[in-house]
């Protein structure tokens, strides 16, 4: 078992943790946050919403999968992804 000890970060949070795990969790959380709902896509589909300045699930909601699948760095393993987060959101690719 590894002790936890209190640690301050750069940002000056306080936080426990084992010393061999020197993540913040509460930057790591505004990390996560920043980078919005397309957080848990690969890197690559996550510059083509960017490039396509979608930010949010509702401006996704207004393309089709197959203008989706068109933008670069979209492979077909990012749509079921992407129609999940859609779904927990009440919405769906345009018909
Ligand atoms: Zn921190």
């Amino acid at each position: 078992m590894s002790q936890k000890t209190e640690q301050t970060c750069k940002q000056g949070h306080h936080y426990f943790k084992s010393t061999d795990c020197p993540t913040c969790p509460i930057c790591e959380e505004e990390r996560k946050a920043q980078a919005g709902v397309f957080s848990i896509l690969s890197a690559p589909a996550r510059r083509a919403m960017e490039a396509n300045r979608i930010t949010s699930l509702e401006e996704l909601s207004g393309y089709t999968e197959k203008e989706i699948l068109q933008f670069h760095g979209i492979g077909k393993t990012s749509i079921p992804t992407l129609k999940k987060l859609l779904i927990d959101k009440g919405l769906s690719f345009k018909e």
